[in-house]
C-alpha cells in the first residue's frame, strides 16, 4: 500500500462513505479530519445494511448492468469488515412472494447463485451488516488512525489540503459536479412486532430485515422529496408488506427517515472534481453501504497516484458535467 504520509485531507460527511474513506486514508498515513454538522441525519444511519448485488441488480433492467460492479464491491466486504471489526451477516436473502418463477428465471439468466426452496427463492449472494454497529466501528478505527472529527460543515475548498465531498444527497458549491445529485426520501420502520432472524425476506413491495430486538421493514422510494418527517408512505408500505394483524402492531414501531443521493445513471460520483484538490464520493443511491469498501479503496488510490481500478471511468465524478460542456461547444 502506497503511504499517504504528508497528505492532509478534509472529508465533508460522516456517513458510511466519509467514514470508510477517512478510516482507509488514516490507515495509509494521511492526516485526516472529518467534518459533519449532523451525522445523526445521515442516510447511512437509517439504512437496512443490505449488501445486495442479487436483489439490487438481479431483477430490474435499469440496475442489471451494474451487477459486476456490485459484486466486486460485495467481494471486498469480508476483508474490509475484518479490518474494521464489522460483523458480517452471511444469511443471504429469500424471495417469498408470488413471482417465484420470474425471480428464479431472472437469477438464472444473470448467473446469480440461487436455490428454489419450498418457502421461496433463496440466494446466498447477498450479505448484510448492522449499520449502527458498522458506523461505530468505522468511526472507532478512524480515531485509532488519528482522524479528527469536527461538528461543522465544510463550506469551501482549501488550497492547503485535499477536500472530499462525501455529503450524500447534498450538493456543495465547492464541488460543482455534485449539482447533478438529487434526493430520494426513504422511510423504514424498526419494529418489535415482526421479530426476524436469518435471511432478509424480500417481497414485491419491500423487505423485512433482521435488527436487534425486532426487524427493519422498508423502504419507501420518494424521488425529489428531501424532508425528514415521517409520512403516510411508510404506513402504505407496511400495509402491503406485513399481514394485517402484524402490520397494526408494527405501526407502533419507530419510523426512521433518510435521504439517498442519486445521479442520472444510478451510480455514485467518485474521483476528482474539475476544481483543484477537490474530490467527490457521493450519490450512491440505494447502495452506499454495498459500495463503501470499493469507493474508499478508489479514493485511497487516487490520492496515492496508484491505479484506481476497472470502475474508474464508470464512476468518474465528471461524467455528467464533461458531457454538458462538450455539447455546448
Ligand atoms: C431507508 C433507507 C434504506 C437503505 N438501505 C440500504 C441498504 O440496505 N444497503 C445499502 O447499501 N444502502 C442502503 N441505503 C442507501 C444508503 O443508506 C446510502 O447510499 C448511503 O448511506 C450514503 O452514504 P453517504 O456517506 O454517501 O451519505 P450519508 O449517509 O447521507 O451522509 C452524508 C453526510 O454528509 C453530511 N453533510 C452534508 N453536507 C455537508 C457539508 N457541507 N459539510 C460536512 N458534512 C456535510 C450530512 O450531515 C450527512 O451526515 C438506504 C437508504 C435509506 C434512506
Amino acid at each position: 500500500m502506497t503511504s499517504l504520509r504528508g497528505k492532509t485531507v478534509r472529508v465533508a460527511g460522516a456517513g458510511v462513505l466519509g467514514l470508510s474513506i477517512a478510516a482507509e486514508l488514516g490507515r495509509a498515513g494521511a492526516t485526516v479530519a472529518v467534518f459533519d454538522p449532523s451525522p445523526g441525519t445521515s442516510a447511512s444511519s437509517v439504512a437496512a445494511g443490505m449488501l445486495a448485488p442479487a436483489f439490487e441488480a438481479g431483477l430490474d433492467a435499469f440496475s442489471a448492468p451494474h451487477l459486476p460492479l456490485y459484486r466486486a464491491a460485495r467481494d471486498m466486504w469480508p476483508s474490509f469488515a475484518a479490518r474494521m471489526g464489522i460483523v458480517l451477516d452471511r444469511s443471504g436473502a429469500l424471495y417469498v412472494d408470488d413471482r417465484q418463477q420470474v425471480v428464479a428465471d431472472a437469477f438464472k439468466l444473470r448467473g446469480i447463485a440461487h436455490e428454489v426452496r419450498p418457502e421461496g427463492v433463496f440466494t446466498p449472494e447477498d450479505l448484510r451488516i448492522d449499520p449502527e454497529q458498522a458506523l461505530a466501528r468505522l468511526r472507532g478505527v478512524a480515531i485509532d488512525h488519528g482522524v479528527a472529527f469536527m461538528d461543522e460543515p465544510i463550506t469551501a475548498a482549501s488550497p492547503r489540503s485535499h477536500t472530499i465531498a462525501a455529503t450524500g444527497w447534498s450538493p456543495v458549491g465547492w464541488a460543482p459536479e455534485s449539482a447533478v445529485v438529487t434526493g430520494i426520501k426513504g422511510q423504514i420502520i424498526k419494529t418489535g412486532a415482526a421479530p426476524h432472524e436469518g435471511p432478509v425476506l424480500r417481497r414485491d413491495a419491500g423487505y423485512i430485515a433482521p435488527a436487534p430486538g425486532g426487524a427493519l421493514v422498508g423502504a419507501t422510494m420518494q424521488p425529489g422529496v428531501t424532508d425528514l418527517a415521517p409520512d403516510a408512505a411508510i404506513y402504505d408500505l407496511l400495509a402491503r408488506l406485513l399481514p394485517a394483524e402484524m402490520g397494526a402492531q408494527a405501526f407502533k414501531g419507530q419510523v426512521r427517515v433518510g435521504v439517498r443521493g442519486a445521479t442520472p445513471d444510478g451510480l455514485p460520483l467518485v474521483g476528482p472534481s474539475a476544481a483543484p484538490r477537490v474530490w467527490l464520493a457521493m450519490g450512491a443511491r440505494r447502495n452506499g453501504w454495498l459500495l463503501a469498501p470499493l469507493v474508499a479503496a478508489m479514493m485511497r488510490a487516487y490520492l496515492a497516484g496508484d491505479d484506481t481500478g476497472p470502475w474508474t471511468a464508470m464512476l468518474d465524478a465528471r461524467r455528467f458535467t464533461a458531457k454538458a460542456e462538450k455539447s455546448e461547444d
